[in-house]
């Protein structure tokens, strides 16, 4: 059951088949080409894509634009101690300008930046400052085969060889993202957060959070972790946090706005260093890229994201996508992750060789026989690396019906019901930087 009903709506409708096949040979069977009103169920990303309450629609009015000193400000401020137990704040346009502020303060040329696994943006900032990101995963992590609760835990045993390979001193943080996006959106126990810290601790790096959907986390560590059946989605964020010397954050994720970002961390000094950083990429302190009225609104977003029916409906009606896709015979990563549901294309389509994009072919056909738009994580997204041909499907926060996913369940099944008659993909354009091809590539149909 929800606990919420809506109060305004969006009016979607799924365009004739017709038109549908039209559109997609249009986008050069890119997804990213299809123009959102032509999209019926939107499961591209869960980024930006939620919806707000009446709290937070109100906030927005309550904005305070002042450029220096905004009150909005001071209650975003008040939220993150509250929540996430940091007391200094810097505010930034979205998480990467998170990630741009704080790596640009701790990170040089050279360096060695240990993750459990890395982020798009985040490895990209890294590399930005000349660094090396380097992924530290449990064993099995990235294998559908292999059950566990925290599949998303960091290695300490791997990040010890290369610590005895490289020394210390190369490496001036560890990050450990809960949950861990890159792989599958599995979650991360309190217990391996300690271990982390301390091994940290040890070589002296900094300990950052990549705190984005830290309440989603929380629900399995409570689910999940023993130690924590029965205590509070609140109380576990504040335990988990609490071992971090600072966070990176994307509003967009679990403050439940729509844009916004921030970083925040104990020490007084890395502050100011962020800070002048901040006011150079992002705007002075107190805004950081903002407006002030979207600060508000993150501000009641990050408290909303602590309340246990939030976080409980938001992370069950992904498993309970998970279960109907499964009922209808489509191939699911599992267990299945806190923000979305992964398929595996590879193993649908087995019959298309890995140059045919069968990744990239289930998420055509998906738009095509339902209107439903996912994405390719496999080898169209990452050429060159041999990794499994996945299909994200991201559910946006409060924002779809049970109907909604039924109608996505549906349209998956259809799909594998004919899955031996499908056609594999060409590229026919390619952008110059082979790592960004899937935003902009286009593809048509084998003819053989
Ligand atoms: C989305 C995301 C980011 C970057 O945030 P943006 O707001 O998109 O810039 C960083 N890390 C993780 C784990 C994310 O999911």
């Amino acid at each position: 059951m929800r606990s919420y009903k809506a109060k305004m709506v969006e009016t979607i409708s799924l365009p004739s088949r017709e038109k549908r096949e039209a559109i997609l040979d249009e986008a050069g069977y890119n997804a990213f080409n299809i123009p959102a009103e032509h999209v019926y169920i939107d499961l591209l990303t869960d980024s930006g894509t939620g919806t707000m309450s009446d709290e937070q629609w109100a906030a927005l009015f309550r904005g305070d634009e002042s450029y220096a000193g905004s009150t909005s400000f001071a209650k975003l401020r008040e939220a993150v101690e509250d929540v996430m137990g940091f007391p200094h704040v810097v505010p930034t346009h979205q998480g990467r300008g998170a990630e741009n502020v704080l790596y640009g303060c701790l990170v040089d040329e050279g360096d060695i930046v240990l993750n459990n696994a890395h982020f798009d943006t985040t490895r990209a900032h890294v590399a930005n400052q000349g660094a090396d990101p380097v992924d530290c995963p449990i064993e099995g992590a990235k294998d559908p085969s292999v059950d566990g609760p925290f599949k998303g835990d960091f290695s300490v045993e791997r990040a010890r060889e290369i610590v005895a390979d490289v020394g210390a001193d190369a490496i001036p943080v560890v990050v450990l993202t809960i949950t861990n996006n890159s792989t599958a959106g599995q979650p991360v126990s309190v217990e391996n957060t300690r271990e982390v810290a301390d091994f940290a601790a040890e070589i002296d790096a900094t300990f950052v959070v990549d705190a984005c959907r830290f309440a989603e986390n929380a629900y399995f560590v409570q689910q999940r972790e023993a130690e924590f059946d029965g205590s509070s989605i609140a109380d576990i964020v504040r335990e988990q946090l609490s071992y971090a010397d600072a966070v990176t954050m994307s509003g967009k994720k679990e403050a439940l706005v729509n844009i916004g970002g921030f970083a925040a961390m104990h020490d007084a000094e890395l502050f100011e260093a962020a800070k002048q950083r901040a006011i150079l990429y992002e705007g002075f302190p107190t805004y950081g890229g903002m407006a002030g009225r979207d600060i508000e609104a993150m501000a009641v977003g990050l408290r909303e994201a602590v309340e246990p029916p939030y976080v409980e409906e938001r992370v069950q009606q992904v498993q309970e996508l998970g279960e109907m896709l499964e009922a209808e015979g489509v191939p699911v990563y599992k267990p299945v992750g806190g923000h979305a549901v992964y398929l595996d294309a590879g193993q649908l389509f087995s019959q298309l060789p890995r140059e045919q994009f069968p990744g990239q072919v289930l998420v055509c056909e998906l738009y095509r026989e339902g209107g439903v738009r996912a994405v390719e994580l496999g080898s169209f997204a990452f050429p060159g690396a041999n990794r499994l041909e996945l299909v994200r499907l991201a559910v946006p926060r409060r924002t779809y019906s049970r109907e909604h996913l039924e109608h996505v369940a549906e349209t998956a099944g259809a799909v594998a019901d004919r899955s031996e008659y499908v056609t594999g993909l060409e590229i026919t354009g390619e952008p110059p930087v082979p790592e960004l091809r899937h935003f902009s590539a286009t593809l048509r149909p084998v003819t053989e």
